[in-house]
């Protein structure tokens, strides 16, 4: 994305850019009563989240509003991976006719309602956008084609074919760092969430059933349900690897801060860009860059930006808008991190079919700050109340792989 200072996504797979269409939007309003505790069960029940993540943050924080008592288990810190370093793009309708339909529009409706609650434009930069796609050629810059009237005057580059693919009815933004810790810290003042930093190392299970987790070093938390949010690291936990793959894409992003930042309007642009010395052109890049499977880290903190693909995405940057040009724009991090992604391209939300009381809720891909409140507040009825209404989960159960184990 080609926007303020707000993280640009490097990379976006190729599935995220469908046809828009144009829809009215209907606030959801989540299950917000706190604490529906049954009079035969006076104990809040006991769910240690294991990720910090988007996806375990939300999580965490619609299950506390609904009265359970709940731990945060991160490893390293709240945010610091793909949550953290994403482009926190929301759109509507893009999964319409896919199997995130319904999950997507249900989230970006929460995200509209929780900004409302959190003052969101203020706490974690929420703001509606108009959406645009464009092609860029790169070797036009010297002689630019004639300049479409409704470009934004700060698109100044080379580009033609231009296309609105959402209004700010259907796409918005975040900072995806600053929601998925504004939501953290209401749940620990608000509904009494513990974070604990620790590396969950096992999951104890007694009689097929979870009763507590293990962290590194041994310390052991009791508890009544668990819910694995690991994102790309869920691969690496023994429990869901022996059921299902999730591996980590990495891609790259750069964040720009310009010299006039009330230059740049509130637009994402989409772009098919073609590389001056040729090559496949990149499509859709949304200011974006190449993704790669290659090995995670076991520490996210280590997760390093590779030169080159760093380099192209500043190259995009300027050559789209001279706001965003070397000398015109400060760069205020070059990063990269990992997608979790699942072999069927579906996230895995649900529990785990024969270990009673333990969930899963990861393989979100390019969506997952699109994705997250609606995955938090399903699960958070799944576990406490046991049907989630806010989205049917069926089609995201991990049972799906039942049967299908993959071999090695
Ligand atoms: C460049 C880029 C751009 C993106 N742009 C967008 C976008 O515009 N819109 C959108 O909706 N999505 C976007 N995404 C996707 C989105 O960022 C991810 O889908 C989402 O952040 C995944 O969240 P998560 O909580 O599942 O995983 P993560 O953010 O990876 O969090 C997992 C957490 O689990 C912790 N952890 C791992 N193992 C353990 C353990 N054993 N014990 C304790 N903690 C552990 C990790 O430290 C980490 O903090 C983008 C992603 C990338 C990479």
């Amino acid at each position: 994305m080609l926007a303020t200072s707000l993280p640009l996504p490097t990379s976006f797979t190729l599935s995220s850019l469908q046809t828009c269409k144009k829809t009215k939007t209907t606030p959801v309003h989540c299950s917000s009563p706190p604490p529906p505790q049954s009079p035969m069960d006076p104990q809040p029940k006991r769910v240690a989240v294991c990720g910090g993540g988007v996806i375990g943050v939300c999580t965490a924080y619609f299950l506390a509003k609904k009265g359970a008592s709940v731990t945060l288990i991160e490893k390293s810190s709240v945010a610091c991976a793909a949550s953290g370093k994403s482009g926190g793009f929301l759109a509507l309708d893009w999964c319409d006719g896919g199997p995130l339909a319904s999950l997507a529009r249900a989230s970006f409706n929460l995200h509209r309602s929780l900004a409302e609650e959190f003052n969101g434009a203020e706490s974690y930069g929420y703001r509606p956008l108009t959406t645009l796609s464009l092609t860029v050629t790169e070797s036009e810059k010297q002689s630019p084609p004639s300049r479409d009237k409704n470009l934004p005057s700060w698109v100044d580059g080379p580009a033609r074919g231009l296309r609105a693919i959402g209004s700010t009815e259907t796409t918005a933004q975040v900072h995806p760092q600053m929601f998925t810790k504004t939501l953290l810290s209401t749940a620990v003042e608000k509904y009494g969430v513990e974070v604990v930093i620790g590396k969950v190392d096992s999951v104890g299970v007694e009689g097929g059933r979870v009763e507590s987790v293990v962290l590194e070093g041994g310390r052991v938390i009791e508890s009544d349900s668990v819910v694995l949010a690991l994102g790309p690291w869920s691969g690496k936990f023994e429990m869901l690897s022996s059921l299902f793959r999730v591996y980590g894409l990495k891609a790259h992003s750069i964040v720009l801060e310009p010299k006039e930042p009330d230059a740049i309007t509130p637009h994402a642009l989409f772009l098919s860009y073609y590389p001056e010395q040729g090559g496949k052109p990149m499509d859709p890049v949304y200011l974006c860059g190449m993704s790669s499977e290659v090995e995670l880290p076991e520490d996210p903190e280590q997760i390093a930006g590779d030169p080159e693909s760093l380099e192209v995405l500043k190259r995009v940057a300027s050559t789209v808008s001279s706001h965003l040009g070397e000398g015109e724009a400060r760069l205020k991090a070059e990063q990269a991190c990992f997608l979790p992604c699942t072999d069927d391209s579906v996230p895995v939300i649900g529990e785990i079919p024969g270990v009673k009381g333990c969930y899963v809720a990861t393989g979100h891909n390019c969506w997952g700050i699109l994705n997250g409140p609606a995955t938090g507040a399903a699960m958070a009825e799944l576990i406490v109340d046991g049907q989630a209404t806010v989205v049917d989960l069926a089609r995201f159960s991990p049972a799906r792989f039942v049967g299908r184990r993959r071999k090695g």
